[in-house]
């Protein structure tokens, strides 16, 4: 994205993505941190990416938060499965496995849980029935 391709809002600040985008980047973004068992980055690499943000023409000053996902950048930041979304991003790039025993115990419960979720939900969806009507029954 060229920087005249930018749209900013009355203020000059660049528009953030549809409420709907926002939302479905920020699960995006979550999902892929907790089934990675929540990884954080080092303090070192936190700041660094802050300081990358500070000069970025998507950075939203104000509002502390990226015009490109609309993500706040103070938690973004954080998780070391986000990325830049600019092209080509704008952040070193981080490995997102498990680095520790206490991220790997994590990521463990976090599949387990996803398992019983998707396992739930399953069982659910069998045990709804079309009824003689057409209308669907439990
Ligand atoms: S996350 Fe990337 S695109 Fe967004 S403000 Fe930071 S450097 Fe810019």
């Amino acid at each position: 994205m060229k920087q005249s391709d930018i749209e900013f809002d009355e203020e000059g600040y660049q528009k953030l993505p549809s409420f709907l985008q926002m939302a479905k980047n920020f699960s995006k973004e979550i999902i892929k941190y907790v089934s990675a068992g929540s990884p954080v980055v080092n303090k070192e690499d936190y700041e660094e990416r802050l300081e990358v943000c500070n000069t970025c023409p998507h950075l939203i000053k104000k509002k502390k938060r990226c015009g490109k996902c609309g993500c706040y950048l103070e938690h973004k930041a954080k998780m070391r499965t986000s990325v830049c979304p600019d092209t080509p991003p704008r952040w070193k790039w981080q490995d997102p496995t498990p680095q520790t025993e206490a991220e790997e115990r994590s990521q463990k419960v976090a599949i387990e849980k996803q398992e019983a979720l998707d396992a739930e939900a399953k069982l659910t969806s069998s045990k709804i029935r079309p009824s003689e009507d057409g209308r669907k029954t439990m």
